[in-house]
């Protein structure tokens, strides 16, 4: 039995990677001819992002911002800081931001207002998850993966106390 046996899967490895293809389809798409700055969001967006930018076929950058919010395991508080900050300017460039869930909305706000001062041609938002039910503040997501119901998932670079982020699949844990 793999350690992770007390997850419930709520999307595949394949369900993903289908997915995955098509977003990196419609990003090729849309952002041809620009010069694209992809920022994973760490940590959670990781492995995600990973596998996003080469079903991407753009020349393009990739830079890291370190995030954390105050709040409990499971809880966004809303004010949020920055562990690691960009390694490279994004002014005039477009921005693509690759988060792995919109909950509450508060961390992508903090976020959409903090990169608009530094000035880029564009801002543009990709995450794998969003859960509606619980959004607070209104984020449009240009590239969504999967909408989800209120429920703490874990996997595929997603944590629950800095565990599960090497399980393959995205699912619910059961016994919490
Ligand atoms: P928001 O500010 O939108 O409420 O929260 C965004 C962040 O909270 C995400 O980037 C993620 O780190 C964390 N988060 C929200 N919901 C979940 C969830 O269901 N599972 C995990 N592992 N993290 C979550």
């Amino acid at each position: 039995m793999p350690f992770y046996d007390d997850l419930q899967v709520m999307f595949s490895a394949e369900q993903i990677q289908q997915r995955i293809r098509e977003l990196g389809a419609q990003i090729t798409q849309d952002l041809r001819g620009q010069e694209v700055t992809v920022i994973s969001i760490l940590k959670g967006s990781y492995i995600f992002c990973a596998d996003l930018v080469r079903a991407i076929d753009l020349p393009l950058s990739v830079d890291f911002l370190g995030l954390s919010s105050y709040g409990g395991k499971t809880e966004t508080s809303g004010v949020v800081r920055i562990t690691s900050d960009l390694s490279m300017p994004i002014e005039g460039r477009q921005v693509l931001v690759v988060e792995d869930i919109v909950d509450t909305g508060l961390t992508m706000a903090f976020l959409e207002e903090n990169l608009l001062t530094r000035h880029p041609a564009g801002i543009k938002v990709c995450a794998l998850l969003e859960k509606p039910s619980r959004a607070a503040r209104k984020i449009d997501i240009h590239y969504k993966g999967f909408v989800i119901p209120d429920a703490f998932v874990v996997g595929y670079g997603l944590d629950y106390d800095e565990r599960y982020r090497n399980v393959p699949f995205i699912g619910v844990l059961t016994n919490r």
